[in-house]
């Protein structure tokens, strides 16, 4: 029988799809979270990430915030002396956290990635009066107001449509996100 993918290994798979070097031979130098300009904001720094991922510490991997708050600017994977493509690891920890649907309480990334895919799914098309609602109620009530004042504006100058556009074979579409993300529900 061949024995279960430890969780380093899962996360090795992804990333080797992505042409990244194996995180094996992260030297922990530490340039990757000095250079990030959200480590401020994460609970644990890209280093210390890659660091629990060898040590397959899963739970305190999928329960941080770190991946969440990656921006996504590269400025990571570029300079690392080792060639891992830390961004893309961002990437994979949040495909890995929503497809076993494992993630910290409370944050707005899984809410709005789930949202964006089922809408996408329903018109082929994001619409965000509708991903909006994932974290508009995270706002207090004066930039709440402000938001939807400025979203009623844009609707009335024709900028954002009242209803979601829709794409042509949207069939197909769908089709091909389907084999792509595993999430329950984004039918
Ligand atoms: S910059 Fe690269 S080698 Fe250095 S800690 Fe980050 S991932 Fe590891
Ligand atoms: S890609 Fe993400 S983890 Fe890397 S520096 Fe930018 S924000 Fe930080």
């Amino acid at each position: 029988m061949v024995p279960k993918p430890t969780f380093s290994e899962e996360i090795g798979s992804l990333l080797h799809a992505a042409h990244s070097n194996p995180l094996k031979t992260c030297i922990q130098c530490g340039t990757c979270s000095g250079t990030c300009p959200v480590a401020k904001f994460m609970d644990h720094s890209p280093r210390r990430v890659i660091a629990m991922i060898n040590a397959g510490l899963k739970d305190r991997v999928l329960n941080s915030n770190t991946f969440w708050y990656c921006a996504s600017c590269y400025y990571c994977t570029v300079r690392c002396p080792r060639g891992i493509d830390i961004a893309g690891l961002m990437y994979a920890l949040k495909r890995y956290s929503i497809w076993k649907n494992r993630y910290q309480e409370g944050l707005v990334g899984p809410v709005f990635s789930e949202t964006f895919v089922k809408t996408i799914m329903k018109s082929g098309r994001s619409y965000e009066p509708v991903l909006a609602t994932s974290y508009l109620f995270t706002f207090g009530v004066p930039e709440f107001l402000q938001e939807a004042q400025t979203a009623t504006n844009l609707m009335l100058k024709g900028r954002i449509p009242v209803l979601p556009p829709r794409i042509k074979r949207l069939e197909n579409f769908r089709r091909m996100v389907r084999r792509i993300i595993p999430i329950g529900g984004a039918s």
